[in-house]
């Protein structure tokens, strides 16, 4: 999950109160560009946006006026009841998330690990008899980390753990020794703009809410080379640590040098900020090898159920098959994936063929490009995608779904929600949406993301701690029988 994610919900909880998709895809254009993860504006289609108003017409089910919760339990109860039973049967699916992370590693796009997940999972769906299971090829950009390290030579000698931000440049190979200037904020930093040249900023950001704490990793880099530093780092975005760094991407400009741009623990920060305080002189010495290649090219992930009635309506579904090189990806976002694979697979399984077509899309290079996501609209943004859904904050307790669109489909989706009481799923809150189906805005479908018990996500994302044993089997079962009845019900009302 990126820092897109959270400022499109934001951008979009407005836009759902204005009334429209329509005018949302207008606020979307004529304002604020839709960026990548890394800051990088999405380019938007030549198309023209489907016109879907308030009026009932361009909206995807006939029947809508009906469309309460009396109807759906009347009419999708019974099959609710049979999905969520047989979601939570086995944990086939939590054992393939612990093989795919045990066996090929972190993901990060233009790796051979990566590849070789998707090989991986392309072979295991068509062994599951999913339908249409395909990779599309996309060309990624290649960041390397390689050696990188970050020592305090004064007030004291010691070791300080870092991540290198996904996209910075290296240091010369001696590395970058200069005092440490701390601000915490880019208030502070213009305010001592006089005091950055030749420092080291360390913006000590506590962390508030992602989409606020992560401007300071994304674009620290830009604000510090604006006033002169030789470097920055970044106060790790996590609402807890034991001693982990954060790494995530970050983004330069043209009118500024590229200085190279790292996380360091939060405990660090802490600490160096206090013997600032104290009137001491901190020294670091970075040291960073990374090195951006050219780009390489990876896939994004397809599977399909056929609709019955209406094949070619779609409702899409899925999560990113790339992570980060720290960690293994199991919550971010492997559990999305193995949601909503599961999701596919179980009305699959028990033979639910809804009218329309639910199709699985696992992105790839969510992380540090989006290219996934934007091929993906560009290929198919043209076909009538009624309704994207996106997993990627994580897999906890699942609480329900956020929503963005129509309100008339709000309220359709919120009495499906109803469904989905016994497993405690069942609420609707305006604004849902997530990376990498922001493409498909544009193009005027109607988002919605998974939402989960998020109080521990920040703990792990984007670390080194991002691992199997942080996913419940049983919270990731629910997650799929919550999404399977979602998006059945979405695939197949009238
Ligand atoms: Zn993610």
């Amino acid at each position: 999950m990126s820092a897109l994610c959270i400022v499109l919900f934001h951008v979009i909880a407005v836009m759902l109160a204005l009334g429209s998709v329509l005018l949302l895809q207008a606020q979307v254009q004529d304002s604020q560009p839709l960026t990548t993860p890394g800051g990088q504006p999405i380019p938007l289609p030549n198309r023209q946006p489907i016109r879907a108003t308030s009026s009932t017409a361009a909206l995807p089910y006939a029947t809508i006026k009906q469309l309460d919760s009396m109807y759906m339990h009347r009419v999708y109860g019974e099959v609710a009841q049979r999905i969520i039973r047989h979601a939570l049967k086995d944990s086939l699916a939590y054992k393939r998330l612990q093989y795919m992370c045990d066996t090929f590693g972190p993901r990060l796009s233009g790796s051979e690990n990566l590849e070789k997940a998707i090989d991986w999972v392309l072979a295991t769906m068509k062994a599951c008899g999913l339908e249409n299971v395909r990779g599309d090829s996309v060309a990624v950009p290649v960041w390397l980390r390689g050696e990188e390290s970050c020592t305090m030579l004064s007030p004291r000698v010691c070791s300080i753990a870092m991540l290198g931000l996904g996209g910075s440049v290296a240091t010369p190979p001696e590395g970058i020794a200069a005092e440490v200037l701390v601000v915490k904020d880019f208030a502070e930093l213009q305010g001592r703009a006089a005091e950055a040249r030749g420092k080291i900023v360390l913006f000590n950001v506590p962390f508030t809410r992602y989409g606020v704490t992560v401007r300071y990793r994304s674009e620290g880099a830009i604000r510090a080379a604006e006033v002169g530093a030789v470097a920055s780092l970044v106060r790790s975005v996590a609402s807890f640590s034991l001693y982990t760094p954060h790494t995530g991407a970050m983004r330069y400009n043209d009118s500024v040098p590229k200085i190279p741009h790292a996380a360091i623990a939060t405990e660090d920060a802490d600490m160096i900020a206090r013997m600032v305080e104290r009137g001491e002189k901190v020294v670091l010495r970075l040291r960073m090898n990374a090195q951006t290649l050219p780009d390489a090219v990876s896939r994004n992930i397809i599977a399909e159920l056929r609709g019955r009635e209406k094949p070619e309506e779609i409702v899409v579904m899925g999560g990113h098959i790339d992570s980060w090189d720290v960690g293994t990806g199991a919550l971010d976002d492997a559990g999305g994936c193995f949601a909503t694979w599961k999701a596919l697979q179980i009305l699959q399984e028990l033979n639910l063929r809804p009218r329309r077509t639910v199709r699985l899309v696992l992105w790839t290079n969510e992380e540090n490009g989006l290219r996934g996501a934007i091929h993906y609209a560009e290929r198919y943004g043209h076909q009538r995608h009624i309704l994207a859904l996106e997993s990627d904050g994580g897999i906890s307790a699942p609480r329900g779904f956020g929503f963005t669109g129509a309100p008339e489909l709000f309220k359709v989706y919120k009495a499906a929600a109803t469904l989905l009481y016994p497993i405690q799923a069942h609420e609707m809150f305006i604004g849902g949406g997530g990376a990498d189906i922001s493409p498909l805005i544009p193009y005027g479908v109607p988002q919605m993301n998974l939402e989960v018990d998020g109080s521990k996500y920040f703990w792990f994302h984007h670390t080194y701690a991002d691992t199997p044993d942080k996913v419940d089997p049983l919270d990731l079962n629910k997650c799929a029988a919550a999404i399977a009845v979602m998006m059945y019900v979405a695939a197949d009302i009238p």
